[in-house]
């Protein structure tokens, strides 16, 4: 059974900023105090896991140990149909040191070659894990295709080059708060609401 959200405040198990800063405007209308991992200096696990929902149970369960209050965390990424589901968890890694998402689309394209099949998905998994073990995990898909040349320099990661389906902008020309309404991240985070902030 999913379990309702009744505390005052939640951790944001993620030391990325923009990722909390996102994550806090869309619990915004909760009124929820929000703090994040980074700002209570909690570790940072290794991510071991291998699917994304168990990278995201693993970091929302060492934040809500280590600090005894409810932890939400995220993992996502990137899988390529015709790549076996590559980048996949290692989204984040293809871009490198420098996090050089070009150069991680442009391996994309060269892997992907004259396959024919350009089709792939964004994957969002949430965790919601509580103090005495309780874990809720909801998870949230985009699906769409790959294009060459990627275009539109909004969004991050490999958003320039993946066009969502039954739309004609990529997502890295699409106005922000219109990706915040379709993507990965969006239906896994409605979701969550439905189950955990606005359920019976
Ligand atoms: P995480 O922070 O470990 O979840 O890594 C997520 C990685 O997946 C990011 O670094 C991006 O490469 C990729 N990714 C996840 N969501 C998006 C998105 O909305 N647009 C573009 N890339 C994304």
């Amino acid at each position: 059974m999913v379990r309702r959200f009744t505390a005052s405040r939640l951790v944001v198990a993620s030391h990325n900023e923009g990722k909390v800063r996102e994550i806090a405007d869309l619990l915004a209308p909760f009124a929820i105090d929000i703090v994040s991992a980074a700002q209570l200096d909690l570790p940072e696990p290794e991510e071991t896991g291998d699917t994304f929902v168990a990278n995201a149970v693993l970091k929302a369960n060492v934040a809500a140990q280590a600090s005894g209050l409810p932890a939400l965390a995220d993992d996502s990424g990137l899988a390529v149909e015709a790549l076996g589901g590559a980048p996949g968890l290692y989204s984040a890694r293809w871009a490198g040191p420098d996090r050089d998402f070009q150069m991680a689309m442009a391996q994309v394209q060269e892997k992907l070659g004259q396959t024919g099949n350009r089709r792939a998905y964004f994957v969002s998994a949430l965790a919601l894990a509580w103090p005495d073990g309780h874990v809720d995990c909801f998870e949230g898909r985009i699906h769409g295709n790959l294009i060459w040349p990627p275009r539109g320099n909004d969004g991050f990661g490999y958003d320039p080059m993946f066009l969502p389906d039954g739309y004609r902008q990529t997502f890295g020309e699409m106005p922000y708060a219109e990706k915040q309404q379709i993507s990965h991240r969006a239906v896994a985070f409605q979701k969550l609401i439905d189950g955990c902030f606005e359920g019976p």
